[in-house]
């Protein structure tokens, strides 16, 4: 429920426009292609994608003799479904089973990172876990004490440095700790600097390279952080970040009060990783797993 009401502004700009179009035009042509095309690209659906998801309704729309335009519509949301179905079935997080689970969070300043691991150590803490978080965020103003305030409203424990120091260094101590404190996961901030991006990365590949030294079979996650509201930035994001660790998965945050939704559709369809979560407001229990059947019903309803 909860899912479909945080797609409720993608939800009317997409498929309101829709609506708005198949009432105006009294068959289905060129012309309405085309108009279903802007309508998906301004809802950030993606060039490439729409391209394709435009290609596979004329398809159809030929193949099942369909002349009604009001039949657009479910026919879409089947097919928007079909592109996005190999999420089907996908953990919402693999686990280790038989030790500490490391779960490593990148992503830029900003998208929610901290907020998303908040969140998840709440989830997983009331799901019986014993959690631990690890400040690795040392780079931006104010993210330890964030993590911390999260921390404490969650009730778990936060290993950090000072400000500044090694991310690698707090993520090793972080691993320690959790292991000696019986921790079933750690969940790790990372920084997010946009400019000089290299050392980012550089840094990046350093948190992996203990991570996997210290945990054989860690990191089990890599969960790229991602804003909704970004648009087609979110995809670039990605495609940097998977050029420097081994991104598992997506957790997509501010779905909520944004009429850019459309961006799940091209980050199923152009890339090879699963959406794990999605986060719809700021709030403590507004991360929900994503399931392309409720979003695809969220959007058509
Ligand atoms: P970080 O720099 O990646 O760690 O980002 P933060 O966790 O600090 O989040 C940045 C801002 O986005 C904060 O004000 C959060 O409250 C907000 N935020 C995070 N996730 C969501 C979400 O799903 N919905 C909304 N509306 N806001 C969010």
């Amino acid at each position: 429920q909860k899912f479909v009401s945080g797609l409720s502004k993608t939800s009317s700009s997409l498929v309101g426009a829709m609506e708005d179009l198949i009432l105006r035009r009294n068959k289905i042509d060129e012309e309405l292609f085309e108009e279903l095309e802007e309508i998906l690209i301004s809802a950030d659906v993606g060039v490439s994608t729409t391209m394709e998801l435009v290609d596979r309704v004329r398809q159809e729309v030929k193949e099942r003799k369909i002349q009604d335009p009001a039949e657009l519509q479910p026919l879409m949301s089947e097919i928007i479904l079909e592109m996005m179905k190999s999420d089907d079935g996908a953990p919402s997080l693999a686990m280790n089973d038989e030790g500490l689970t490391v779960i490593l969070f990148v992503g830029v300043n900003g998208v929610g990172k901290t907020t998303t691991i908040g969140k998840l150590a709440h989830k997983l803490k009331s799901q019986g876990k014993k959690v631990v978080l690890a400040a690795g965020d040392t780079f931006r103003a104010g993210a330890i004490e964030q993590l911390e305030t999260w921390g404490e409203r969650v009730g778990v424990d936060v290993i950090k440095h000072q400000a500044g120091a090694d991310p690698a260094a707090v993520v090793y101590d972080g691993i320690q700790a959790a292991k000696s404190r019986g921790a079933d996961i750690l969940l790790c901030d990372t920084a997010g600097r946009l400019h000089s991006k290299v050392n980012l990365m550089e840094e990046l590949k350093k948190v992996y390279r203990v991570v996997q030294r210290e945990v054989p079979g860690a990191p089990h996650e890599v969960l790229l952080v991602l804003d909704a509201t970004t648009g087609q930035n979110a995809l670039q994001q990605a495609k940097t970040f998977s050029q420097a660790v081994n991104v598992s998965g997506i957790v997509l945050t501010k779905l909520d009060g944004t009429a850019k939704g459309g961006i799940v559709i091209a980050i199923r369809n152009e890339l090879d990783l699963p959406v794990r979560w999605v986060g719809l407001g700021e709030k403590v229990e507004d991360l929900q797993e994503f399931d392309a059947e409720q979003f695809v019903h969220g959007l058509f309803g």
